[in-house]
């Protein structure tokens, strides 16, 4: 047998974990030191001017990274001790406006390590305004209508204020704290290093150079004193909107509200990951994780681990812990797409004239290959179906035959024009390039599990990006999340245009697939997707994991995903939702994503100002488990509710199924002991079964999947050549260049 199962990557985001490994704890103290030493040796005559890092707006001008001035204060013990008359008065005021403490105050000007030292810092990142405190003590002068001697003795306890200056520099702060945190990304001067995101990728643009005073003689030997203005750093707009990246977030925070538990830290699902990108340019307008992190203070982990969990983690468990919580995995997680990457191969079979709309297929619940039986999902067959009903019913049987018609050949080829294997050069760091099959390395074997989107790897973007292509007339854009670069001043330094980087396919093949994939909404494996009043066409995928350890299929566990778009005559946004192990006892059941995306959809949609098309009807609400009053704000409906017991005896009069198949009180809190059985009725808590009338079957709910060992596993090295595509961002030779 042919099949690889290879142990070693399983997920690249193990290996992205290790990348990222940078302990900047420990790099903080001796960066101070080091500052410490060399600022003792200049006098405050030559001072360095800090320059202001860039601040990072989102598309409509929201400010999301800052940089505001503050002040450390700072003592020169040896100016202070240069005369007794200065100690007290200095002494006084440090202790009446900073309420500092005297006896520390007083240790460290006569202590022999400290007492000659021009650099003692006694306060951080105080504000321009108890800046101003001390120095307007420092210039109070005596009320002229008090005896000479007491005019004298308080003018004397404010002038011989000495030796306290105050260093200016820029502390970084995010006003959003979480949103987009894993995008943004964090910065911080007391490392040597910024860390993540677009606060690392961009470096070099946000940082200015730092001006200068200084004194010196100059020919006539006369003492000058220059100025040298700092260069502030470049301000970043992003394509991201922060409305949708908000709405994004609420809904994951909903997800794990309702799916999580202390065992699994609160968590829906090991990960959560959901992109919005517009098809037409390429611009990601919102990503998010279900790890998202307080920017303004990165090394807390209580928005995703509980005290005593923080408490009882080893420095190893912490340290990654903390470099997991950081990770984008929507751009550092490669993993199998599953059948979201069935559109790709269907367009791709189309464009290279394998097959053609309305060519039918036979399904017998799989097919032998080789020397391996590989199992549709559903192994009793789809029968007979139509290429559009080979997407429509996510039928792999269908999907390995049209892959076989391609051959091996057109199917790289194909994979490679749609960047699979490559990264994307989304301007974000570490972006995993996933691991694709090349002509040599590929059999027949492979071809089949690669053509339903397992056997390869990628990553989100590249992902979102090759469906896009699909659906909005064959266009490759490059995926970006930088829009424009602007002064210090406000001018615009460069605007970023939308690229595209190829046309896999056509636009004839491309509107087949929008007809495709709207049909699977409607009509097949993506019903629970749909956003009432809208037509979105999309593709669930639901893709069982391997285990890292022993390199076999993982059983039971599942990576849920779906992506859709609307509207489908011309689509405006798409959305991708994966749900890596829900933490449900069963898993293969893209319900979770295509609920979510719909969540998500249900409020973008009308954000993004699209129109509602299409009727909303009874039938297509009950079927959703929502009511009218979910997606229109009037006609509201009753939905059907019936008489309970719960396993406390209390009778519940308005009890009904939530769209999640849970059964819930009037309030919409799960009743318990009550649970709805296999033919869609309400067993009680007395095993009593109450008959629904319009019952919510199981097959509904869930989407069994075959169990199917022989997939084989992606290559553990293949078609990634490294080097990415040819963008990477703006940089600052891009800058000079304009
Ligand atoms: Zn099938």
């Amino acid at each position: 047998m042919q099949i690889k199962l290879s142990a070693v990557f399983a997920f690249v985001f193990v290996i992205m974990i290790a990348l990222l490994v940078r302990i900047t704890l420990l790099i903080t103290n001796e960066g101070e030191a080091y500052q410490r030493q060399v600022l003792s040796q200049q006098s405050y005559d030559s001072q360095s001017i800090p320059y202001r890092r860039g601040e990072i707006t989102d598309r409509n001008g929201i400010l999301l990274a800052r940089s505001e001035r503050v002040y450390n204060v700072i003592m020169d013990c040896r100016e202070i001790n240069s005369a007794q008359e200065y100690l007290q008065p200095t002494i006084d005021a440090l202790v009446g406006i900073y309420g500092l403490d005297e006896t520390k105050l007083r240790k460290t000007l006569t202590d022999e390590q400290t007492r000659d030292s021009q650099y003692q810092i006694l306060l951080r990142e105080i504000s321009e305004e108890d800046k101003k405190k001390f120095e307007d003590y420092r210039n109070e002068r005596a009320d002229e209508n008090l005896k000479e001697e007491a005019q004298a003795e308080f003018n004397a306890s404010r002038m011989n204020v000495r030796g306290i200056w105050f260093e200016e520099k820029y502390k970084r702060t995010y006003p959003y704290s979480n949103l987009a945190s894993t995008v943004i990304g964090f910065y911080s001067d007391q490392s040597t290093d910024n860390i993540t995101g677009i606060e690392k990728y961009y470096n070099n643009l946000l940082t200015g150079v730092n001006g200068r005073v200084f004194g010196y003689l100059n020919d006539d030997s006369e003492y000058e004193r220059t100025t040298i203005d700092p260069e502030h750093g470049k301000n970043l707009e992003l394509t991201l909107d922060m409305n949708i990246q908000k709405i994004v977030q609420d809904k994951i925070t909903a997800f794990d509200v309702e799916l999580g538990d202390k065992e699994h830290h609160n968590k829906g699902a090991e990960h959560v990951g959901v992109v919005v990108m517009d098809p037409d340019t390429g611009e990601i307008l919102a990503m998010a994780t279900n790890n998202e992190f307080d920017l303004n203070d990165p090394w807390d982990m209580t928005l995703n681990y509980t005290g005593a969990e923080i408490k009882n983690m080893s420095d190893e468990e912490y340290v990654e812990h903390l470099n997991e919580m950081w990770t984008n995995i929507c751009v550092s997680y490669a993993f199998e797409p599953g059948s979201t990457f069935k559109p790709v191969t269907v367009s791709s079979a189309l464009e290279c004239g394998a097959v053609a709309d309305g060519d039918e297929f036979y399904c017998d619940g799989g097919e032998f290959v080789t020397d391996t039986q590989i199992n549709c999902d559903n192994i009793y067959g789809h029968g007979e179906e139509t290429l559009e009903y080979a997407i429509v019913n996510s039928c792999n049987d269908a999907l390995m035959q049209i892959a076989m018609k391609m051959g091996i050949s057109n199917f790289i080829n194909y994979q490679g024009l749609f960047n699979f294997g490559k990264r994307t050069g989304i301007d974000l760091p570490n972006e995993a390039s996933g691991f694709v099959y090349t002509r040599e390395s590929m059999a027949e074997v492979e071809l089949s599990t690669c053509s339903f989107g397992q056997g390869f790897t990628c990553n989100m973007i590249q992902e979102i990006a090759a469906f896009s292509a699909v659906i909005n007339g064959g266009y490759y854009y490059q995926p970006h999340v930088l829009r424009q670069v602007t002064n210090s001043d406000g001018s615009v330094e460069k605007t970023v245009d939308s690229l595209v980087l190829k046309q896999p396919i056509s636009s004839k093949s491309s509107s087949l697939l929008r007809r495709y994939l709207t049909t699977a909404v409607q009509e097949g494996t993506g019903r629970k997707s749909q956003v009432p009043g809208y037509l979105t066409g999309g593709k669930t995928g639901t893709a069982e994991k391997i285990d890292p350890t022993t390199g076999q299929r993982k059983k039971g566990s599942y990576i849920l995903s779906f992506i859709g778009a609307c509207p489908m005559d011309d689509p405006e946004v798409v959305i991708y939702v994966i749900v890596d192990e829900p933490n449900v006892p069963m898993q293969a059941d893209s319900t979770y994503a295509q609920v979510l995306f719909r969540d998500i959809a249900t409020e973008v949609y009308p954000y993004m100002g699209l129109y509602p098309t299409e009727e909303v009807t009874a039938d297509l609400l009950y079927y959703l488990g929502l009511t009218y009053d979910d997606v229109v704000k009037s006609d509201v409906t009753e939905d059907q509710t019936f008489q309970v017991y719960d396993s406390y005896g209390t009778l519940y009069n308005d009890a009904r199924i939530n769209e999640d198949g849970v059964v819930v009180s009037s309030d919409g809190q799960p009743i318990a002991g009550v649970t709805v059985n296999a033919d869609g009725n309400v067993v009680d808590a007395y095993w009593n079964v109450i008959e629904i009338d319009h019952k919510v079957s199981a097959e509904d709910i869930l989407d069994p999947k075959a169990d199917n060992p022989n997939i084989a596993a992606p290559p553990s090295s293949g078609g990634d050549d490294g080097s990415g595509t040819s963008w990477a961002g703006v940089t600052n030779e891009d800058l000079e260049d304009e």
